[in-house]
């Protein structure tokens, strides 16, 4: 037999060391001392899994935190404008310093005099921690031109910009021109810690993001597989698959519930589930209200974040049969936050993972970068400790081994039902390879075990 690769001496899951050939993206055979021909990729007695999927990711602003100011954590005023200023020094003359992860707690939110005091001779455009808000001093709202102005920007009593816009990206993309972020070295990064798929979930994703993603799956400077959420005029395509209809909506500005079923029927009729993002509960109340409105849930709809759910709430969505897409890195990444500013009844509400999975609702696990960090091995730690960045630790009782989060990894795409890849024939072979024995990895997860990442039996990562 001709293979495309053969992985030989890889240690299964299941136990027993064993080869795997690969054929047209898919595992051909799976056994000891294979015969067959090929590319071979040496696992060295190392422990094959299924790739990891990260299922919520916004890969073009994660790809273009890489090259930004990082203000996340910084309290004091002081501090920001330190960082600003260091991270200008590396520019050329007048191109715009980008800053992400800023922290009211350092100024409450600045407008643009404001910031022409914190960096005066260089555009800046600067996003706050949420990814809700962009801050722009002077010189960055000349390059904007001049009104009428959409309703994402902030406008003073006079009619005056602050400096202020809120949910702009694709404007700000439009009037800023769309310098494209370094995609490239965002999916090395996701290959070295094991990922082989990825769910873009921007709500605006619509032809021109299309376009935009066929040509980087095309060229190869995205690796990895990759599903694209998107509104209704998001296209199928060859290269991506066409992911659930987005809903995107504000608790303090929600919609009439008709408009949002009305939307739920496109999707229905495209094809498509819908994925609500869920911050608070009340969105979640809506959510389920429009769903119903709307004939109801279908399998493969679900609930991005689900970062407040109180106890009464679970039967409910377990009734429903929604997946819901957690972020499990944020204990680490947000819990000191969450435990300074949240009340204290509500902690136990946040995040929660054990108590999901034991209710039997489908869970999946996803990144939220670059709001959250996309390491999921650090997400597998943050899960089985649910401690925080200082150390501390918020809702033990949610806590869950790296045995039962790594499977949030390896769900499928659709979350339509909740298995988990597995290794065998007739599968897509996504794989990583990760050094030691699941008994290891699950004492430690950390990314520096992953030793190869393959993806329809191509490697795009090794260091065997
Ligand atoms: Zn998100």
């Amino acid at each position: 037999m001709i293979c495309d690769l053969i992985i030989r001496n890889a240690v299964m899951p299941v136990g027993g060391i064993c080869d795997v050939a690969v054929a047209n993206g898919r595992i051909a055979n799976i056994g000891s001392k294979l015969d067959a021909k090929g590319p071979e990729l040496d696992a060295a007695g190392n422990l094959l899994l299924p790739g990891l999927i990260d299922h919520h990711i916004h890969l073009l602003a994660t790809a273009a935190r890489l090259e930004s100011a990082d203000l996340s954590g910084l309290v004091s005023e002081d501090e920001v404008i330190r960082r600003l200023r260091e991270a200008e020094q590396v520019l050329a003359a007048g191109a715009m310093l980008r800053a992400t992860g800023y922290d009211e707690r350092a100024f409450d939110l600045p407008d643009s005099r404001d910031l022409d005091r914190w960096l005066p001779d260089r555009p800046l455009r600067m996003q706050d921690r949420t990814g809700a808000l962009w801050l722009l001093n002077g010189l960055a709202m000349e390059r904007l031109g001049t009104g009428p102005w959409p309703d994402c920007v902030e406008v003073d009593e006079r009619g005056e910009p602050t400096g202020r816009i809120w949910r702009g990206d694709a404007w700000l993309r439009e009037r800023l021109g769309a310098e494209l972020p370094p995609v490239a070295k965002l999916g090395s990064e996701l290959a070295r810690l094991g990922i082989t798929g990825v769910t873009d979930t921007g709500a605006a994703n619509g032809p021109s993001e299309a376009a935009l993603f066929n040509e980087l799956l095309a060229s190869g400077e995205l690796p990895q597989k990759l599903q694209l959420m998107g509104d209704e005029t998001l296209p199928v395509s060859d290269h991506f698959r066409r992911g659930p209809l987005k809903l995107l909506y504000d608790e303090r500005d929600l919609p009439p519930l008709e408009e949002v079923a009305r939307r739920i029927d496109i999707a229905r009729e495209q094809g498509r589930a819908v994925a609500a993002h869920c911050i608070t509960e009340s969105e979640l109340v809506y959510f389920i209200a429009a769903l119903d409105l709307a004939g109801g849930a279908r399998p493969g709809d679900r609930i991005e974040h689900g970062s407040e759910i109180s106890g009464a709430m679970i039967p409910e969505i377990v009734a429903h049969g929604l997946a819901i897409v957690t972020h499990p890195a944020f204990v680490h990444d947000r819990g000191d936050r969450y435990l300074d500013t949240v009340a204290r009844e509500e902690l136990g509400g946040l995040y929660r993972l054990a108590s999901l999975e034991t209710a039997g609702l489908c869970l999946a696990a996803g990144s939220d970068a670059p709001y959250g960090s996309f390491d999921p091995w650090l997400a597998l730690e943050a899960a089985k400790y649910r401690k925080t960045a200082q150390g501390r630790v918020l809702g033990v009782s949610e806590a869950m081994a790296v045995e039962r989060t790594l499977p949030l990894y390896l769900r499928p795409f659709g979350l339509s039902d909740c298995t988990s890849r597995t290794i065998e024939p007739g599968a897509e072979a996504d794989f990583c390879v990760i050094e030691g024995s699941l008994q290891d990895l699950a004492d430690c997860p950390d990314a520096g075990r992953v030793a190869a990442t393959i993806v329809d039996g191509k490697v795009i990562y090794t260091r065997l």
